[in-house]
């Protein structure tokens, strides 16, 4: 099933014909006609990654980079790489040539952009160097902090509103805080540099093909839309499973845990893409306040619905996994969780009494991306019929791409005995890798795919009980070894 076919609803529209926000402290995003005339590249905005010899931008941001150069080799764009190691301009430039390459992007187009880039030597937390530096770029630069999340809170705090160039935007990566408290209080820092619409805190699981995909089944099919509700919808599963174990993170890994690493910044928001009402339209300011008003609904019960596990030592693939407990870095007194799951319920009248089930872990026998819909049995099913009632159920593989739906037909020989049957469908796929799309949206001053600040707090007011539960040892600490699917107790997904 391609997207077209699907029957999406319109192209979500930029921000350029989005009903327009307030005007913020830095008025609206400059359009590339009204740039600085003194900009050596007028039209070319100016990207900043912070960050430049860092994992995530060698591998997600560049290569992603080089997936939507793939697409758009015209696209233009003058890239700047800044970190505090010692590199000279040609090492970054290798970096960006060959990450954009391994992304697809044809050898000449990122050879064009390679040599248009430069790299500065940077300390973001120097009160002098950091703030001169960002005076000294061009309007309508895009600052990408691929960094530590305290230093970019730190960087953040050493700006005021004048050091920054106009229609400036910010990427901000994952996690956004490390609590309610936090994600407030650096909303409240953020407010006070830019306007809401220039701030784009980055969510590489909601892809557009995921978010689109989801609503695109919900929204345009007469055989969906009107049974999206607790009449007709027992439950919902989502369900984020790794094989992957710690793979030396533990720096940040042992500090989060699933619980955070996964569903309150990522799993949370694909539930309300899945459950929000009807948006008049697609746009972002649709579709955030929407996913506000469902996030706002949802709540969690602890102790009867939160469960927590930690892997043991096992087999991934044939691979040995030691204990978690064992993996460098780990501090086992932090108890930190690699399996999780939350069961929430949704106050109102669409959902009463449907329970939405949220999982992710890591070290598990089986790589997962799943959004499960499961529908209520029939009224009446008559009488007659023998075998298994399947029921009817509605799979999102957001991993593959995929579509599945089973019902209940009648068997090939006794037609009085039922059996399900399964049809299955391909989503449309973009080949634009999600971080290409990312840079896409800010760099276009699309916020689509970026999570609103209240959102942002949102999530983490839905976690905040079963965090506080968990650190009193209220919900005990299970175990499942490396390369199984988790506890058995669980119950399976
Ligand atoms: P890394 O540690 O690999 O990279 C961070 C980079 O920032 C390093 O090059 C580091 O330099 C540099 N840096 C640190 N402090 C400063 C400073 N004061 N001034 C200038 N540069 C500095 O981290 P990741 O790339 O893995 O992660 C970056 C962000 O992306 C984090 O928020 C993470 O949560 C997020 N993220 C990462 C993903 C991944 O797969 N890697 C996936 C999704 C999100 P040095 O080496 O000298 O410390």
């Amino acid at each position: 099933m391609s997207q077209d076919a699907a029957g999406h609803g319109p192209t979500p529209p930029t921000t350029t014909d989005a009903p327009s926000e307030p005007a913020g402290p830095n008025g609206d995003l400059a359009p590339a006609a009204d740039l600085d005339p003194t900009v050596e590249h007028p039209g070319a905005p100016t990207l900043v990654i912070l960050g430049a010899s860092g994992d995530l931008t060698s591998r997600l941001l560049l290569p992603g980079l080089g997936t939507l150069m793939a697409q758009e080799p015209d696209r233009r764009i003058i890239l700047v790489g800044a970190d505090r190691t010692e590199w000279a301009d040609t090492d970054w430039r290798d970096r960006v040539h060959e990450a954009m390459c391994r992304g697809g992007a044809r050898p000449e187009v990122a050879g064009g952009l390679a040599a248009d880039s430069r790299y500065q030597r940077l300390d973001v937390t120097d009160p002098e160097a950091w703030p001169a530096f960002v005076r000294s770029l061009p309007a309508d630069s895009v600052l990408y902090f691929a960094l530590p999340p305290a230093v970019t809170m730190t960087a953040c705090e050493l700006l005021t509103r004048d050091d920054l160039p106009q229609g400036v935007r910010l990427g901000l990566e994952k996690p956004f805080g490390s609590d309610l408290e936090s994600a407030r209080e650096f909303n409240r820092l953020l407010a006070g540099l830019v306007h809401e619409k220039q701030i784009f805190r980055v969510d590489h699981f909601l892809g557009k093909d995921t978010v689109l995909n989801i609503l695109g089944v919900r929204f345009a099919n007469r055989m969906f839309e009107p049974v999206w509700t607790t009449g007709d919808i027992e439950r919902v599963d989502i369900v984020f499973d790794e094989t992957l174990a710690l793979e030396g993170r533990a720096g940040y890994y042992d500090k989060a845990g699933a619980l955070i690493d996964m569903i309150q910044s990522h799993l949370l928001l694909v539930m309300a893409i899945l459950a929000m009402e009807e948006p008049n339209r697609i746009d972002h300011i649709e579709l955030r306040d929407l996913m506000m008003h469902v996030l706002r609904a949802t709540h969690c019960h602890p102790e009867i619905g939160s469960h927590r596990a930690r892997y043991s030592a096992g087999q991934v693939g044939g691979k040995d996994i030691p204990s978690y407990v064992d993996e460098p870095g780990v501090d086992p007194a932090r108890e930190t969780d690699t399996l999780a799951e939350v069961t929430l319920e949704i106050r109102s009248r669409r959902w009463a009494g449907v329970p939405f089930r949220l999982r992710s872990g890591k070290g598990l026998g089986d790589a997962r991306r799943l959004a499960i819909i499961y529908f209520r049995p029939v009224a009446h099913m008559p009488e007659g019929f023998t075998g298994k009632v399947h029921q009817n159920v509605l799979l999102f593989d957001l991993g593959e791409g995929r579509l599945g739906l089973r019902i209940a037909t009648n068997g090939e020989g006794d037609k009085l005995s039922l059996e399900e049957t399964v049809f299955e469908a391909e989503l449309g796929d973009s080949p634009v890798r999600p971080y290409g799309e990312i840079l896409a949206g800010i760099l276009d001053g699309n916020p689509l795919l970026s999570v609103r600040g209240d959102v942002a707090e949102e999530c983490w007011r839905i976690v905040a009980p079963v965090v506080a539960a968990w650190r009193v040892g209220e919900v005990p600490m299970d175990e499942y070894a490396a390369g199984t699917m988790g506890p058995l107790t669980w119950g399976r997904v």
